[in-house]
This record gives structure tokens, sequence and C-alpha cells, in this order.
């Protein structure tokens, strides 16, 4: 896999800072600069440095690796798109100041996409024509733009985000609800392979337009959204929906005191990130922009269609505010940068950690050998930091009695192992579990 791959500490960028940036006002953001993930170039714009890059090639990976797996194809969607689309499906009046529009040297108006839609449908439209092709479902991961009158939290609500979006065509109603549903589990999947705990509510479908959407939101007390949800159903049962209505869950203004039907006791209150949002909006763009499929009687009809996003780069910013303590990130092993680091601790191991960052690169697993000439506090501090989530000392237990210290991360949990208990230990603990 092209993100996992081995690294010294002395060949890499580490851009760690000591002190806590004083633009960062919440935890993520603050954590993402110290641990050197990001820069910020201009308001709400970031360069992703080697460490932040890696984690956020690895959420994207995640994501589309549970599209594929519904059957969803990958395609690729420029940045830019021509203004003449979204006057075509209406929205360009609507969209406002977020949208940013731009001309080019032939006075020809482009605009940097905020979404998709009018583009997939376009492709649609001059490729299908006949129900026989459908349905399908097309989706790009791709960085979108919108100039948010307060960008803020560093990634997580940037101008320019990563976002993966996928489109889907179905001949009939019922068709379109089916793609609608898979795509919802498909969601499920994706956020449990992050470790994340992540709540469905019910949305408004806002300028997309339509009439059925859901939010995925995952818990944390800076989130922007505030839900309230049936907390009789824990996390489990949510994680293995089959369908998307069976439970209680809104967000902001969905929420309805009085028509709510959950007894006041059983109601959780919490704020929320949304990573997520699915939209079934039926034949607003097809219409529009006339993508019309024949029927097997012969008849000509606007397809049905759906839209789902994921917010990959906000993502990386909210897995940290769900796993960090107060040393720096704990990342789940699904995403780690690195999920091994090895250290010396002390320079008289240093051909020992050498030799087994060696072999278990060999034994495929992905490590960072930590080389820098540091002092173990200092050492301790980044690699706590940066939330490596297995690290494997040699020091004084190494010498005394031929086992490595091994430090979990999240639990601050130590296991003194021999070599080869510490492998197979190592092994089994990047192993992916079945979600
Ligand atoms: P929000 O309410 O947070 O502005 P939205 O409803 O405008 O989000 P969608 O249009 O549904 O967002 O976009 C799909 C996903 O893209 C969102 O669920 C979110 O994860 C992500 N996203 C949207 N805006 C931003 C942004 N400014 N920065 C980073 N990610 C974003
Ligand atoms: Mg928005």
């Amino acid at each position: 896999m092209l993100w996992h791959f081995s690294m010294r500490a002395s060949r890499y960028f580490m851009a760690t800072l000591k002190e806590i940036p004083k633009e960062a006002e919440i935890i993520s953001h603050q954590l993402m600069l110290r641990a050197g993930m990001i820069q910020q170039v201009s308001s709400g714009i970031y360069s992703w440095l080697p460490l932040g890059l890696k984690v956020l090639k690895k959420i994207e990976t995640i994501v589309r690796e549970e599209q594929n797996a519904i059957g969803a194809l990958e395609m690729l969607a420029p940045t830019l798109q021509p203004a003449s689309l979204w006057q075509e499906s209406g929205r360009y009046e609507d969209y406002g100041k977020e949208l940013l529009r731009i001309w080019d040297r032939h006075e020809k108006e482009l605009l940097y996409g905020p979404t998709a839609e009018e583009v997939f449908t376009d492709i649609f439209r001059k490729h299908i024509q006949s129900y026989k092709h459908l349905p399908v479902c097309l989706y790009n991961i791709q960085w979108k733009f919108r100039d948010e009158i307060r960008p803020r939290f560093g990634v997580m609500r940037g101008r320019e985000f990563l976002m993966k979006d996928a489109y889907s065509f179905d001949l009939t109603e019922e068709g379109a609800h089916t793609s609608y549903r898979a795509m919802f589990q498909a969601y499920l999947r994706t956020f449990r392979r992050m470790g994340l705990s992540v709540i469905p509510v019910r949305a408004s479908t806002g300028p997309i337009g339509g009439t059925l959407s859901h939010e995925f939101q995952i818990l944390a007390k800076t989130g922007e959204s505030t839900l309230y949800y049936d907390g009789a159903i824990d996390d489990a049962q949510r994680a293995c929906l089959e369908d998307y209505e069976p439970f209680y869950a809104m967000a902001d203004e969905q929420h309805n005191a009085e028509r709510c039907p959950i007894p006041q006791e059983r109601l959780v209150t919490s704020r929320g990130i949304e990573v997520g949002h699915i939209f079934y909006f039926g034949t607003k763009y097809s219409k529009a922009m006339g993508a019309h499929v024949m029927t097997s009687d012969g008849k000509k009809i606007p397809v049905e269609m759906g839209s789902y996003g994921i917010g990959v780069s906000r993502l990386v910013g909210a897995m940290i505010e769900a796993f960090h303590d107060s040393n720096g990130i704990c990342w789940p092993v699904s995403v780690a940068p690195f999920p091994v680091a090895i250290a010396a601790l002390g320079p008289s191991y240093a051909t020992e950690a050498e030799t087994y960052y060696r072999s278990l690169m060999e034994a495929g697993l992905e490590c960072f050998l930590y080389d820098l000439p540091k002092s173990q506090g200092s050492l301790f501090a980044e690699l706590d930091l940066v939330g490596i989530p297995y690290q494997v000392f040699f020091g004084e237990s190494w010498k005394h009695t031929s086992r490595v210290e091994i430090k979990h991360r999240s639990s601050n949990e130590r296991t003194f192992l021999s070599l080869e208990e510490a492998t197979s230990f190592l092994t089994q603990a990047l192993t992916p579990k079945n979600p």
C-alpha cells in the first residue's frame, strides 16, 4: 500500500513545535500545528506536511475502499468548473458568496467547485441514455473550495478542503432509495474502521435540495452542531444499522421538543462534528440539465439522483478531537502516520534498535525508527505528541532482561517482551480487526 512505508526520523521532516500556537482555538488545530502536520498558507488554506499528508492519505484510502466495496466507481473531476453549468442547474444565483468565481484570459467565467453535482450530471447525460446502464454510482476525492465567512478550527472549517463526493443515478425512486441505503451503510463501515462512534442524524437538505438527507456526526465538545438522540441506543447497535430510520437522532433545528417521540429522560443532548452528509434529491438536477434515460417501455424520464459527501480533510481534525490526551494525539492504528516507533534509550542500544527496525520492516510492518540524538524526555514527548500507537524502547529492560519495553500510547500500558514475542505481538496488534 502506497502510504504505508517505514522511515527513520533522521531522514524525515519533523516539524514539531514546542509552544501552543496562539492562533489555534481548539485542541485538534493546536495539535496538528504542534505535531507538524499542517502549515497555514492563507486563511483557511493549508499545506499538508509529510506527517499530516500520511494521515490524510490513510483516511482517504479507507474512504475509497468502502466506496469501491459498494460498487461506486472512482473517477476524477477537475477543481475548476465552468459557471455555465451552474447557470443551467439554477444554482449559480443561489449559492452566494461561498462560491469563488474566477475569470480566465478569455473573460470566460469559472468557479472553484464547492461540490460537483453539475459536473457529474453533465458526464451522465453525455454517456448514459438507457435504463440498461442503471444503476450507476460515480465518485471522486477532490479538493473543494468554499469561501467560508469564518474559516476556523484549522482544517475542520477550511476554505480549501478535501471531499469525497459520490453521485448515484437510478431509474426509479425505489432504486434511488436502495442506493441511498447502500451508501448509508458504507458510511457506517467507513467511520467504524477509523474507530469513530458516529451518529447519523436526519438533516435538512439546504442548497443541494431534495427530500431525504442524513448527516453523520461524531461526538465532540467543540462540535458546531447540537445533537439530540436516543441514549438507549448504544454504539454497537448504531454501527449495525440495517436501515436509516430505526431510532431518534436530530441535529439543531430539526429537533422539535414537542414532537420528539423519546421520553425526556432518554434524550441525550451533545455537540457534534459533521463528517459526512448524504442526500436523495430525486430529479432536481436531471430535470434542469436534461439528464434523461429511456425506460424499458420506451418513455424518457429524468434520472433519479443522490449525492454523498465525506469531509476527508475535516476528518483528520475531527479524529484528533476524538482521540487525544494531555500529551498529544492518540491515533488508532488504522490511520496512524506510523503505527510503530522504535527508539534506543541511549547510544549503546542504537545498533540493536536499528537491526530490529530492519527486521520489523522485513516482517511487513510499517515503523518509524526514532534515531534523533535527543534526551529521553523529549523523545517520549515527541512520540506521544505525534501519537504513535505502539512505541518500542531499547533501554534498561533490554540491558538486564533482553526484553524490549512496548508502550501502548492510548492506554499507557507497558509490556516487556523478547524480540520474537514483540514481533508477533505487534503483527497481531497491527492486523485490521473485522469491523
Ligand atoms: P457545514 O454545515 O459544516 O458547513 P455542509 O453541510 O456545508 O457542512 P456539505 O455540503 O454536506 O457540507 O459537504 C459534505 C462534507 O464536506 C461535510 O459533511 C463536511 O464534512 C465537509 N465540509 C463542508 N464544508 C467544509 C469546510 N469548510 N471545511 C472542511 N470540510 C468541510
Ligand atoms: Mg457549509
